[in-house]
This record gives structure tokens, sequence and C-alpha cells, in this order.
């Protein structure tokens, strides 16, 4: 595996302005396998200066032109593809399979999209005797966490390039390798130095420098919703433009009229994937109260199956965190039917596909996102009290509601508080936007929403 001793700024390779470095470490054995530099404040000023430098002629560059860039950046995403999966195993934890999948194949699919919107998205349009103008919005922060690592920056840069814009990334500090390999891309793509900026480092220092930094025009960040606040108070009083991607607590709504079997075994399928790591898990699984016996034992039984396939948690930090909520699900009355917070392996940040039944609305494993295996089912007496239970947290960013017909699932899809429904097992697709309401954030990523999230508006009267 390669490993940059710098960060890439203006088009090169350069060694960061301070001595600090992060471990990068193998969540599945727990051993060091690279250090890169922890950069700061410093680092941060030389990348936005960098990617100021290069807003004009890249903002003025012909939109095909741009899209010729971002397709040769797909296609050195899909030439590396091996390597990009073994570095998300290596760093993320993730099964192989799954990275080959989905860490490396979804980016392939988003940025072909991207160099599409680019070609054919009507930057101008005539509205009565105006013009209007979609801008780009000028230099971009984008943090990034660690759970789909090469996911969430090309859902940021694609977008950002396509507009116009200029980048400066801050990926999360457990997966720097595979933001590493994406500058990489960047550059063989040819996009021009400048346009795309690397700053590796912690939260707290470097991403922070970056969200408080003048230069920087709009703040795209995707993590907790703790921090999110934090970065939509800084942007907010320097009436910078911001997009928060937070967290999530979604519903699998399962209506009487489903096929229990298959809408519980996607269920279950849907929370182990990634290790349950994913924003837009449906981690609570609301059954009708007719059907909930027959329910629990089916994910239990899922659960079981999935057994060794899963990947480990990220780091210790969230593997303590998690075993700490499967522990307070227990001490608050819930049942455990499959899992638990015992570690199933000696080495590395592995917890068991967990099943808790008996879960009541108001149960902390009911209201607080876990980020791990853990699926809760809920027991619904009607559909109203579905959709109290459904609606009853802070979170708004994805769910699923399953029922004999599309039609019936589409209507309570469309009483529930939440940014995307996939109806009956739909499947992902890489142009529909992507985004929360309530809690779950502010903005939209993907297909022509999440371009628009990069552009301002000019008109001109004639
Ligand atoms: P996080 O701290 O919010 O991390 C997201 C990104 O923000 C990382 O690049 C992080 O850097 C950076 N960051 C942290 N503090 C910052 C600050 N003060 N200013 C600017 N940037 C900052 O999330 P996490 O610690 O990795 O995970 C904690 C929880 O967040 C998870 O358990 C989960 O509930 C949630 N989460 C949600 C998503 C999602 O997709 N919605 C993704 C990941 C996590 P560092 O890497 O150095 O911390
Ligand atoms: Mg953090």
């Amino acid at each position: 595996m390669k490993a940059h001793d710098g960060m890439y700024i203006d088009g090169a390779w350069r060694p960061a302005a301070g001595r600090d470095t992060i471990a990068v470490v193998n969540p599945a054995d727990e051993q060091v396998i690279a250090e890169v530099p922890a950069g700061g404040a410093e680092d941060v000023d030389a990348a936005v200066r960098a990617a100021r430098a290069a807003l004009p002629a890249w903002a003025a560059t012909a939109p095909a032109e741009r899209a010729a860039r971002i397709a040769a950046l797909r296609d050195v995403l899909v030439a590396r593809k091996d390597e990009i999966a073994r570095t998300v195993t290596a760093e993320l934890g993730a099964p192989l399979p799954f990275s080959q999948a989905v860490h490396a194949g979804v980016p392939v699919l988003v940025a072909g999209s991207y160099a599409e919107l680019a070609a054919s998205y009507a930057f101008e349009e005539k509205v009565g005797n105006s013009t209007v103008y979609a801008e780009p919005v000028g230099v971009v922060g984008a943090i990034t966490p660690w759970n789909y690592p090469l996911h969430q920056i090309v859902a940021k840069v694609a977008a950002a390039l396509a507009a116009g814009c200029t980048v400066v990334l801050k990926p999360a500090e457990d997966t720097p390798l595979t933001a590493q390999l994406f500058a990489e891309a960047v550059h063989e793509a040819g996009v021009p130095a400048g346009v795309f900026n690397l700053v590796t480092g912690l939260g707290p220092v470097a991403g922070q420098a970056l969200a408080e930094h003048d230069g920087v025009d709009l703040v795209s960040f995707t993590g907790s919703t703790a921090v999110g606040k934090r970065i939509g108070a800084t942007a907010g009083a320097a009436v910078k433009r911001v997009a928060l991607e937070l967290g999530g607590k979604s519903a699998n709504v399962i209506l009487p009229s489903a096929d229990l079997a298959r809408a519980v075994g996607v269920g279950v399928a849907n929370v182990m994937g990634n290790s349950g790591q994913t924003c837009s898990a449906w981690t609570r699984m609301l059954v009708h109260t007719s059907q909930y016996d027959e329910a629990v034992a089916l994910a239990a039984e899922a659960a079981a199956k999935y057994g060794d396939r899963i990947g480990p948690l990220v780091n210790a930090k969230q593997h303590a965190r998690v075993r700490g909520y499967i522990e307070k699900g227990v001490a608050e009355g819930a049942r455990l039917v499959a899992g638990g917070p015992e570690a199933p392996r000696e080495q590395g940040y592995f917890v068991s596909p967990t099943v808790f039944a008996d879960v009541t609305p108001e149960m902390t494993i009911a209201q607080e996102e876990i980020f791990g295996p853990v699926v809760s089912l809920i027991r619904y007496e009607d559909e109203d009290d579905a959709l109290r239970i459904a609606n009853g947290t802070v979170y708004g960013l994805a769910g699923a509601v399953w029922a004999g017909d599309d039609a019936e699932a589409v209507a309570f899809a469309r009483r529930m508080d939440t940014g995307q429904v996939d109806i009956n097992g739909g499947r992902f697709n890489p142009l529909a936007p992507f985004g929360g309401y309530k809690q779950s954030g502010v903005g939209r990523e993907l297909g022509s929403h999440g371009l628009a999230e990069y552009l301002q508006t000019k008109s001109l009267q004639f």
C-alpha cells in the first residue's frame, strides 16, 4: 500500500507544516498499517489559498470540459477499483466483497452521473425578461466521515467540480488512505492544479480550521449531528452556505399486507451491511402486533445466518460505544434475541449481529443512533400508531415501507417525515436526492439536486 508523507495541495504532494501524524489502524486486527500527517491551520490555509487561486479559471471552464475531467476521474476509479476496495477494507474493516461492490462500485456510478450532469445541466435559463445564470458558489470546504469513505468524498467533490467550484477536503482521521488514493485519481484525471486539495488531519484541528476559514464559501459536512450543529452555527455566523448530512434513526415499516419474510430479511441485511455503520440504515423495524412474534423469529434467524460475514466496527471508540448501547437496551428492558454486548472475537472491533425484541419507542436504543449492527423490533397497533412511532425521533433521513401493493406503501411513505423511502425493497438510485428532514440535515446530495447545492443564481434583466 502506498503512503504519502504530505498533503495534496495545488496539484502536488507537499510536506505538512507540522510534524504531527495520525496512525491508521486496521480494525479487523488492530494493527497500525500506515501513518499520515495530521495537518493544522497552516496546511488548511495553504490549501484554501490554492483553491481560491484556481477558482476563476475552473469556474470559467466550459461545462463540457469539466464533464470530461470528471469522466476521466471516473475512469481512473474504475481502473483502480481493486486497490480502492483493498484500501477501504484495510482501514474501515468492511469485508472485501462489500468493499468491491459498494465502497469501490458506488463512487464509479456517482462520478459517472456527475460527468453526465455537468455536460447536460441547464446552467442558464430564461425567465420572462431575465436570463438566470447558475454560477459556482466558490471554494468548498468538504468534511467527510469514515463510514462510506470514498462515496462521501465523491458525492461532494464530483458535484462541486461539475458546478465549477474548487475544493479543500478534510477526510475522516480513520480513513485517510482512501482519501489519498482519491487525490491520486484526481491528479491522474488531469484536473488542473488547485481545483482539488486534500488536507488530512483531526476534526477539531484541521476540520475546524477549514469550517472557520474566511476563504471558504460553502461548508459541506457529513457526520454526527453534534459536530454538524457546531459547523452550522459557525457557517451561520459567517453568512456562509452550509450543507449538513447528519445522523438517522430510520424506520422500516412493515404493513400487514406485506411479504413478511422478505421485508424482515431485507430489513436485517440493510442494517448489518457495513456493520451497521450506515446513516440511512433502517434500525427500527415496525411490525403489526398480529405478526410481531413471527417477525422476531425471522429476524433472529436472519441475524444468526449473517454471523461471520460481518466486518468489525471502525475503531475502539465505536466498539465501546455500540456495546454500551446494547447493554443499555438490556438494562431498559428490551429482549435480546440475537447477538449481544460480548465481543465475539479476541482481536478486532467486532460486534455480533444483534436483534432486540420488545423495544418500545421511547427507549434509548429506539431514539439514538447506535451506528452498529443492531436492529430493534417495535410493535404497533394500527397505521396511525406506526406513523407516530416512525416519525417519533429527532431524525428523518431514510426509511422503508412494505405492503401488498406499491400504492398502499406510497400512501404511508408520503406521511413520513423523512428524506427518502424505499418502497417494497426499491433499488439504490445514484440520481435520487439524498438528505434529511429534521435534525438529519440541511441540503441534498446526488443527482441534479446535489449539483444545485454548489450553485448560486444571478439574474440579468433585459
Ligand atoms: P464526526 O466526529 O462528526 O466526524 C465527521 C467528520 O467531521 C470527520 O472528518 C471528523 O474528523 C470531522 N470533525 C470532527 N469534529 C470536528 C469539528 N469540531 N470541526 C470540524 N470537523 C470536525 O463523527 P465520528 O466521530 O466519526 O462518529 C461519531 C458518530 O457520528 C457516529 O457514531 C455516528 O452516529 C455519526 N456518524 C454519522 C455519519 C453519517 O453518515 N451521517 C457518518 C459518520 C458518523 P475526525 O475524523 O478527526 O473525527
Ligand atoms: Mg470524530
